[in-house]
């Protein structure tokens, strides 16, 4: 079956006119670093290694984000998917804190990006809020509130007395500067033209058909027969990763957004949050610079075809509903839907690192809804590792920690 992993009209593709065009290979190369994948994870990757003075090349099948890179929400928080206390059983309360300060520091590092090489790409620092309107859940928000104060973070509780909001809030927990939004396909080119002015080679429309493995490299064959030399090759396809193991790397779903019109006299405080809710699955929603609303959520089991249209029907129905009744004091009105796989781990932490039988093999996937933060914490440790330091946070992202 032909594995379809975005369907839509994303807005993402829609809105930008980037006429950009990377050549596809025509000979055969040779580099120390070959990345297989030109979404934003392939493109944060060719960053921090030419950063590090690594020569490395990006080979893309298709085109550069137009992959589940053209369909995420982009809304950047250092918290997980699901509370402290519900990953516990997955894994240890030192070990989530932990991922939430790497959170931070991935934030951190796109805003000097942003610094240094100009805001090409509507990105905004933001706070960040969890909220339940459900009596029910009140105590799940109340608890991870006093687990973060403990541990530092700036968190400020609010309940519905001091709801600024114009729905429903029982309780909620605000981050302040725990969150980030940009667009993600502005975000990858600038990556890559910031990373080609240096010494990046990126390839469009050059598919990788198979690997060869030997002792002192590896050769990427591409789909018109030529051959990329490198040390190591790193695996930067996103959910697709057939070609490299046949491990199952996460659980997939299929993940629905919707965007709206831009809306008149949208309220500045809406503006400079991301919202995300704690129903399972949880729902999110961010603001656009030209005032329109992207919300996502009402995920169900991934559909290898996306076709079925019923099912989505369905789900962007829902999303359409709830982002009407989120927003009752506007008129709403929908001009893009898409779709497509998204994959989570029971941790909620993506893979980055060696594959456990294979040396010259890597991988960065940022699986979870934390997938660029996770990218941008493998192009600062895969690099590092690349020179020969092993940094103690890889141990958090083992391609093999669910195996053992
Ligand atoms: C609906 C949705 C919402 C999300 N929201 C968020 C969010 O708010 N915040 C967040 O941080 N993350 C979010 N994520 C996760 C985030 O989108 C992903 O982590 C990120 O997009 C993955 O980018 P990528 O570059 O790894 O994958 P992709 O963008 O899919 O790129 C992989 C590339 O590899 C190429 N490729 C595949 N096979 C080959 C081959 N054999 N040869 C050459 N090239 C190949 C593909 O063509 C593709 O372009 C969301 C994901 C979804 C689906």
């Amino acid at each position: 079956m032909n594995v379809q992993y975005v369907q839509g009209d994303c807005i993402f593709t829609r809105v930008n006119k980037i006429t950009k065009q990377y050549e596809y290979l025509t000979e055969d190369i040779d580099t120390d670093v070959i990345i297989v994948g030109g979404g934003v994870t392939g493109a944060i990757l060719g960053y921090y290694l030419t950063k590090n003075n690594i020569k490395c090349v990006i080979l893309e099948k298709s085109r550069v984000g137009h992959g589940s890179t053209s369909i995420t929400t982009s809304l950047l928080q250092y918290e997980l998917d699901s509370t402290i206390m519900g990953l516990k059983q997955y894994t240890t309360i030192e070990n989530i804190i932990k991922s939430y300060r790497l959170g931070v520091k991935a934030l951190n590092e796109i805003q000097d990006f942003i610094e240094k090489y100009g805001n090409n790409c509507d990105f905004k620092r933001v706070d960040s809020f969890l909220y339940t309107s459900k009596e029910i859940d009140k105590n799940k928000v109340e608890e991870e509130y006093q687990i973060r104060k403990d541990n530092g973070f700036k968190v400020e509780f609010i309940d519905q007395s001091s709801n600024p909001f114009t729905f429903d809030v029982k309780a909620g927990l605000l981050s302040k500067d725990g969150g980030a939004q940009f667009d993600p396909f502005r975000f990858t080119h600038e990556l890559l033209r910031v990373s080609c002015e240096s010494s990046l080679k990126v390839y469009e429309n050059t598919e990788v058909v198979s690997i060869t493995y030997n002792e002192n490299d590896v050769i990427a064959e591409t789909v018109y027969g030529h051959k990329v030399r490198g040390e190591i090759i790193i695996a930067a396809t996103g959910y697709n990763t057939q070609l490299f193991t046949k491990r199952e790397f996460g659980t997939k779903t299929t993940a629905f957004n919707l965007a709206t019109k831009p809306i008149n006299n949208l309220e500045e405080r809406y503006k400079s949050i991301v919202f995300r809710d704690t129903e399972v699955p949880y729902n999110y929603f961010r603001t656009t610079n030209d005032n329109r609303i992207i919300i996502g959520g009402e995920d169900i089991n991934f559909l290898p075809d996306i076709f079925n249209e019923q099912l989505c029907i369905k789900s962007y129905d829902k999303l359409e509903q709830r982002i009407k009744n989120l927003f009752k004091q506007h008129k709403v009105e929908i001009e893009y839907r898409y779709c497509g796989a998204f994959a989570s781990t029971q941790d909620n932490l993506g893979f980055i690192g060696k594959d456990p039988d294979r040396s010259r093999l890597w991988y960065c996937l940022g699986y979870g809804a934390n997938g660029i933060l996770f990218a941008i914490l493998g192009g600062i440790m895969l690099s590092e590792l690349y020179l020969g330091k092993v940094n103690e946070d890889l141990k958090l992202f083992d391609v093999d920690r669910f195996d053992s």
